[in-house]
């Protein structure tokens, strides 16, 4: 099984702080309105890191890990 993992993002807690997006470039896009989508899989240390830290620091607990 692989180690990496991609995101979900709850859109109904999400405030669009930017924190995941700005710090996860390979996980996270944003949208014309400052919303993260989902584009991409962490799968290095450094990004799978990057993601757990998305996870843990999101102001409104919006942020989930997945397994791919
Ligand atoms: S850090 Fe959390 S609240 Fe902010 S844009 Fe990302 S998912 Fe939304």
């Amino acid at each position: 099984m692989s180690d990496a993992l991609t995101a979900e993002v709850d859109r109904s807690a999400c405030k669009g702080h930017g924190r995941c997006y700005m710090t996860n470039p390979e996980v996270f896009d944003c949208d014309d309105e400052g919303f993260p989508i989902v584009i991409g899989v962490a799968s290095t240390a450094q990004e799978l890191s990057d993601l757990e830290r998305a996870v843990n620091n999101c102001p409104e607990q919006a942020v989930s890990a997945l397994r791919v």
